[in-house]
């Protein structure tokens, strides 16, 4: 079978990509997604937030994803559920296997890869103690709690304040859970401070951060776990163990991009993301090869998953009707340095960059009344103040097209600055 664009996923970044592709003007898309339905992650999340920025209406998980999905369907794009994409190679073929089809392989003109990202688990996390039950991802609780319709336990202590763990602290309380504490490794919320307000605070539990769990009690079942505070080296101070009843632990403690895929074709992943590699286009080190959305970087938003899989959707559109010529052009760099920590894009070709470009990057630490700023070569051309920068909140600046055509510098540098 031959297609033009294959997406491979059908989430939020699936769905906006193939959108964008046929509006684009492109008819042949196909999305594969391994689930019975479209919508990816958020159909679990089913609490409010979602779309603030892209339709401004605070909009649950499952209503965001409804208004991709309904013009997928307006636009009569085709997808096959239950169809599992188990490799890619470097010369675009998609081995895919569903129960209705068996083993198919497609070659694709153009490929999207959007498979989202997946958490890390108590493995990475070398906790001592036994294997009891009770011991879940925050990911996995929250599937079980909205959409199962099981209860994972009844007192709870979650690790990890990234933005899962503190909307899963709210939605254990709500089923009448009690949720005894919140800890945190880093000094500082892996999370949106609005979470940290709405899901915390108003509910009075608390957030220890600096803190760690250093051991997991109960044989069968979790009984209890201890809790430490650690030094600045993230080891456990000894006299600062902290026992807590619970028979629950969450683990909130990261997301990874879903990247075997992409390894597996080929695509030169980034060692500070996991994500691949892209340029202005959103394509990576192999031509046609496209990626958006959480596997390419993790989002705080949904909106700016959306947003950025609609230009990875055109850009794909335009690679396959031939519109953009293929030879390099000018390369510039793009160079996080200074506490920025990474870049999407991390190369530009000017001559096939959109007339604004959206650089999007993290942070490494909290930075307080700090500026943002951006050289062309030596020459600072953008300095912006920011009352704080956090890892937990994604960081933007725009490039202009007409600014780095026929720029006379290679590298661009994104930096936080005292003054
Ligand atoms: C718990 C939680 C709370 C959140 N809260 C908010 C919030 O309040 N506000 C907000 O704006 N954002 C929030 N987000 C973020 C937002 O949900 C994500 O940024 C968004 O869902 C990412 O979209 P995606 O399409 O990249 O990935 P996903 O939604 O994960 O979709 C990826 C899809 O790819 C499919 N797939 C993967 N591998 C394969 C394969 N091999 N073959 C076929 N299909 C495959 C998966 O089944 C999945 O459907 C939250 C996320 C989580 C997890």
């Amino acid at each position: 079978m031959k297609r033009n664009i294959v997406i491979i996923g059908g989430g939020p970044a699936g769905l906006a990509a193939a959108a964008a592709a046929v509006e684009a003007g492109e008819k042949d898309v196909l999305i594969l997604e391994r689930d019975n339905h479209l919508g990816g992650i958020l159909n679990q999340c089913i609490h409010n937030g979602f779309g603030l920025h892209t339709f401004k209406e605070e909009l649950t998980g499952p209503e965001y994803a409804a208004r991709f999905e309904q013009r997928v369907h307006e636009l009569g794009i085709e997808y096959k559920l239950g169809t599992m994409v188990l490799s890619i190679s470097p010369e675009k073929v998609v081995t895919a296997v569903s129960k209705e089809d068996g083993l198919v392989n497609i070659e694709a003109k153009a490929i999207i890869l959007a498979m989202g990202c997946r958490e890390r688990s108590r493995g990475a996390l070398n906790i001592p103690g036994f294997r009891p039950a009770g011991v879940f991802s925050a990911g996995t609780a929250q599937r079980l709690v909205n959409m199962e319709g099981y209860m994972p336990g009844k007192e709870v202590v979650i690790l990890g304040s990234g933005d899962i763990g503190l909307i899963m602290a709210r939605r254990m309380t709500f089923e009448g859970a009690k949720v005894h504490v919140v800890a945190e490794l880093q000094p500082y919320s892996g999370g949106l401070k609005r979470n940290i307000v709405q899901c915390l605070d108003d509910y009075g539990i608390p957030l220890k951060l600096s803190h760690t769990v250093t051991e997991i009690h109960g044989k069968e079942r979790v009984t209890g776990v201890t809790i430490s505070k650690v030094d600045e080296n993230f080891k456990p101070i000894p006299g600062t163990e902290e026992y807590y009843s619970c028979d629950t632990l969450l683990l909130s403690v990261g997301l990874l991009p879903e990247n075997e895929l992409s390894t597996g074709a080929g695509v030169q992943l980034s060692r500070v993301t996991n994500g691949p590699e892209v340029n202005e286009s959103l394509m990576t080190n192999i031509p046609g090869v496209f990626a958006c959305g959480n596997v390419l970087h993790v989002h705080d938003l949904v909106d700016y998953v959306s947003e950025e899989a609609a230009a990875a959707g055109r850009a794909a559109a335009q690679y396959v009707s031939g519109d953009e010529a293929q030879e390099e052009g000018k390369v510039i760099t793009l160079k996080p340095t200074g506490g920025v920590r990474y870049t999407v894009p991390s190369t530009i070709r000017p001559e096939h960059m959109a007339d604004l470009l959206t650089v999007r990057f993290r942070v490494g630490n909290v930075y307080k009344n700090c500026y943002l700023s951006v050289y062309f070569g030596d020459e600072r051309v953008q300095h912006r103040k920011k009352q704080v920068m956090a890892p937990g909140e994604m960081e933007q600046v725009i490039l202009k097209k007409a600014d780095l055509l026929n720029a006379g510098f290679d590298t661009v540098t994104i930096t936080i600055e005292e003054e």
